[in-house]
């Protein structure tokens, strides 16, 4: 099922150990704390992470986007917050790889790479997320530089991002609107203010902030690629990463529910005996298993697509769409496997059924899935 060389296997395996030894053991009193990992974030520099999807000569190992879509499975095992703080940041990494100028991949990719600069992206505004050519924030030519006036929400590591992949109008007037996007690569500056943490049900730990721009100022070369209007149809290419990341962070939430649940299933006993050989229990624990192992075809299939250079925004809204819906399926039948300890803040099931519902979310609702596959099956098989 999962094609990768020995290199690869060997990197998936050294992130595995990595969750185990130092992320499962640390991951819920950092939830309930709420702090910023920091230290397994250094940890995550030192093992490459931040660089496993920028190519060389700008990074120094960059893995095929099915290795890098375990390794996110292996990090969301371990705590959904770790994969979450690499989501963004491999988003804008594989666009600036792909689009971006000579000047802008010397600029940052090599930095991005060992994860001394971390990226974000700025799509969402306060009025909404789903309708990206609606949004507001402006970018207007004064003389030698754009002036950026607009907010932004719901931006995961606004705070520990150099970076933002910043989505804006640089044409408000165009029509089609998506003309007037482009994506401006800015850094933190006069003008630009993290205004407000969010709070939120889970993915804790990360900051998901509300962002300003208030006359913020940034040089023309700031804009992906050198040129305007091409903004909205690169974060289309981008959210294919994207979105297969974010499938396999809901891989990676699956799995934990299902291992957690399976070990839970055979210790604790009822009616004299263990639980999962009451069928209900055995019926869950099956169910979610083959959800688990349909969810990472789809995933692996995404990937294995992307890697090939093949359009893949069907097979990546598929796959993001179903594993998402399992892991919540999952995260639920894994609350109901633990009984009253699947409520408690003392074991992780609670965590995972707190954080599966952001993949429903993030990086496109599961509603706007639905609209992407929809409208890629009547474009390609038309009447
Ligand atoms: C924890 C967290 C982290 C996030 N991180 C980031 C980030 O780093 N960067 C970023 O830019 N954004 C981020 N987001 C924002 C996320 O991408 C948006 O929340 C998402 O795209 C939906 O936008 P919205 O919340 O404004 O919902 P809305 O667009 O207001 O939609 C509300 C509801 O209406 C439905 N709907 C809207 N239009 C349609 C339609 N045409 N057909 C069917 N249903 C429709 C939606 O599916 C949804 O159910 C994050 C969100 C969360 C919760």
């Amino acid at each position: 099922m999962i094609r990768l060389n020995d290199e690869e296997r060997a990197i998936v395996d050294v992130v595995a150990d990595f969750v185990d030894r130092e992320v499962r053991t640390a991951a819920r009193d950092l939830e309930h704390a709420n702090t910023y990992p920091e230290r397994l974030i250094e940890r995550m520099k030192e093992l490459g992470v931040f660089g496993l999807t920028i190519p060389e000569p700008y990074g120094e190992v960059s893995v095929s986007k099915r290795c890098y879509a375990l390794v996110t499975e292996e990090l969301a095992r371990g705590w959904m917050s770790l994969a979450g703080a690499v989501g963004g940041h491999s988003v804008v990494s594989y666009l600036i790889a792909v689009f971006g100028t000579e000047e802008q991949k010397r600029r940052y990719l090599p930095r991005m790479a060992t994860g001394e600069l971390r990226a974000t992206m700025a799509l969402t505004e306060p009025s909404g997320g789903s309708d990206l050519q609606a949004i507001s924030t402006t970018a207007r030519r004064s003389g030698d530089r754009y002036v950026v006036d607009g907010a932004k929400m719901w931006i995961s590591n606004a705070r520990h991002a150099g970076l933002i992949a910043l989505m804006c109008k640089t044409d408000p007037e165009a029509t089609p609107r998506h003309r007037g996007i482009s994506i401006l690569l800015v850094e933190k500056g006069p003008g630009l203010t993290v205004s407000r943490d969010l709070p939120k049900l889970g993915y804790k730990g990360v900051e998901s902030c509300e962002i300003s721009f208030d006359g913020y100022e940034a040089s023309l070369d700031a804009v992906l690629g050198g040129e305007e209007g091409r903004g909205f149809a690169q974060m289309m290419r981008g959210l294919e990463v994207g979105r297969i990341q974010v499938a396999a962070r809901a891989l990676g939430v699956g799995r934990a529910a299902l291992e957690d649940s399976l070990r839970y299933a055979q210790e604790r006993e009822a009616f004299g005996k263990p639980i999962w050989q009451h069928q209900s229990i055995g019926n869950y624990l099956a169910d979610m298993a083959t959800q688990l192992r349909a969810a990472r075809l789809l995933t692996l299939d995404a990937a294995e697509r992307l890697d090939g250079g093949e359009r893949c925004d069907i097979e990546a809204g598929m796959a993001k769409l179903y594993a998402s819906e399992a892991a919540m399926q999952i995260a639920l039948n894994a609350v109901r496997i633990h009984g009253a300890a699947g409520y408690s803040t003392e074991f992780d099931v609670e965590r995972y059924f707190r954080d599966a519902p952001l993949m429903i979310v993030g990086e496109g609702t599961n509603e706007i899935q639905r609209n992407v596959i929809v409208k890629q099956l009547i474009d390609r098989n038309p009447r």
